[in-house]
């Protein structure tokens, strides 16, 4: 599937330059929009705090403080770690509404969000894909 999208973004990255830099999984599910399987994912459980960045420009996208177990299989997180670090558009796909999440610096896909997250911290779930991000423990 191709991005439709015509939004241009600060970061270019060539399909060669990817290829090299991700793993087969990590470039379907950021470059195809793929999604991992289910309870899968290397940070679901993940409880160490940290900075969750964008896997193939680096681009820091959510902080374990906003990481809350969601039990839906992936990542869950309230809120990205700015709001201007990511970027929302509708997803038509799979006969389902949704909001899909990109990196705001190379428009790589990351996951959807949904409006059921906990509603004392907004309501909102951030729902990312593992193979997406690199984590980076806090030191
Ligand atoms: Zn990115």
């Amino acid at each position: 599937m191709k991005n439709k999208s015509k939004k241009t973004y600060p970061i270019q990255l060539s399909e060669d330059e990817l290829r090299a830099k991700l793993d087969p999984e990590s470039y379907h599910v950021l470059r195809e929009k793929g999604t991992e399987r289910p309870f899968t994912g290397t940070y679901y459980h993940n409880k160490e705090t940290g900075i969750y960045e964008c896997k193939a420009c680096g681009n820091e996208i959510f902080h374990s403080s906003k990481m809350y177990d969601s039990g839906c299989g992936w990542p869950s997180f309230t809120h990205p770690i700015r709001p201007d670090a990511i970027d929302v558009e509708m997803d038509y796909s799979h006969f389902m509404i949704r909001e899909e999440i990109l990196c705001a610096k190379c428009g790589s896909h990351l996951g959807h969000r949904f409006p059921d997250g906990p509603k004392d911290r907004g309501g909102i779930r951030y729902c990312i894909n593992s193979v997406s991000m690199d984590f980076k423990k806090d030191s």
